[in-house]
């Protein structure tokens, strides 16, 4: 602590991402990227627009803005880019949600950034059990609230809440005139509907999309929030509380050519699906349990008799190069999320689980 933080800085309790390893070569499973490169149109991208890095971004990303209303069916009013959907999140906390109101919403076992974003705004929170079996049961989410956060599907869990579920939810918020964020990161890869068909009869809805995983630009940091005009003023709101030029030109302009390429990207994210379900196939085999997935990853515990549990399976694999996350957490810390990777990739984590689960 430093007598020169104010409140707000002492009280945070940031957000720890995933490791980003930096000493050797792992067979990188931990973070939810994508294995896969962007689409080749983004590297074209890039060359045009170096000579124009001297001049400020557009403000209001508007081609990015258009690309993206194109890309899901909108009008670009209805899209507010940002840096990354961690920054779109931050922003929709801080436009939609009170100190003075009631909890927000969300699963006790979802995305760690929700309850970081309370404790920055002030936000009080109120977090709902998982089922016994990992699911969301939408009961506990229609009873009034400041607000609700889904990330659908879950993480880590991986799975998904079907949409009629998602609508009762999106109803009971709008007849107390709350706000429902849906952070669809993971969307694309589960192959069911997008929340974005809501939003044209709740103005509540405000749906969350990177570019980071389904579009493999982890890197470049880019993020989507879709919903009502009036929503996205809200987020505008606070950006332009922040920060007048919150997306600098290049991540608009590799944003909009990988927004643009939905042939490249239906054929990466085929190729993931069709590898996460031989993985899960072969765990099963393994007599690892694995939680039905609707994402870019598995989250799986090891063998009933087998000796190394959660986080020493996790050292075990580590140390033979293979760097999957392990989350410290009630329920389950048994469990590790796997990222699916490329077929080679998924091949050494396969051989290295089954030596591991084998150890005695
Ligand atoms: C990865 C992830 C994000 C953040 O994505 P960025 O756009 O890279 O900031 C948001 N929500 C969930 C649930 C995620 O898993």
């Amino acid at each position: 602590m430093s007598s020169y933080w104010s409140q707000r800085a002492q009280k945070a309790q940031p957000y720890v991402p995933g490791e980003q390893p930096r000493e050797r070569t792992f067979i990188k499973l931990n973070t939810n990227e994508n294995p896969y490169p962007p689409s080749p149109r983004v590297l074209e991208a890039m060359e045009g627009v170096a000579a124009n890095l001297r001049l400020y971004p557009d403000p209001v990303s508007l081609e990015l803005r258009e690309a993206a209303a194109r890309r899901y069916g909108l009008e670009s009013s209805q899209v507010f880019p940002g840096n990354g959907s961690d920054e779109v999140l931050g922003f929709a906390f801080g436009a939609f949600f009170d100190p003075q109101k009631e909890a927000v919403l969300f699963p006790d076992i979802t995305y760690s950034f929700y309850p970081v974003y309370c404790q920055l705004w002030d936000i009080p929170y109120k977090t709902i059990a998982l089922e016994e079996d990992f699911t969301i049961q939408p009961g506990p989410y229609l009873e009034r609230s400041g607000g609700i956060v889904i990330s659908n599907p879950n993480a880590p869990t991986g799975i998904l809440l079907p949409l009629d579920e998602l609508k009762q939810i999106a109803q009971a918020a709008l007849e107390s005139q709350r706000v429902f964020i849906v952070d669809e990161a993971y969307m694309a890869f589960s192959q069911s509907p997008s929340a974005l068909s809501l939003i044209r009869d709740f103005p509540n809805v405000l749906v969350v999309k990177t570019l980071s995983k389904e579009y493999s630009l982890a890197g470049l940091r880019s993020g989507l929030a879709l919903g009502s005009r009036e929503l996205i003023e809200g987020l505008e709101r606070i950006k332009d509380s922040f920060n007048s030029y919150p997306m600098d030109r290049l991540a608009q302009a590799l944003s909009i050519a990988a927004l643009e390429d939905i042939p490249y990207y239906e054929g990466i994210t085929q190729k993931i699906i069709a590898t996460r379900e031989r993985c899960a196939a072969r765990l099963k085999t393994l007599g690892f349990s694995v939680l039905p997935s609707g994402a870019n990853f598995l989250f799986a515990s090891p063998p009933q008799g087998c000796p190394l549990r959660g986080g020493d399976f996790y050292a075990a694999l580590r140390e033979r190069g293979i760097l999957v996350r392990h989350f410290e957490k009630n329920r389950i810390n048994d469990f590790l999320r796997i990222t699916i990777g490329t077929d080679d990739e998924m091949d050494e984590f396969l051989r290295a689980a089954e030596e591991v689960a084998r150890s005695k």
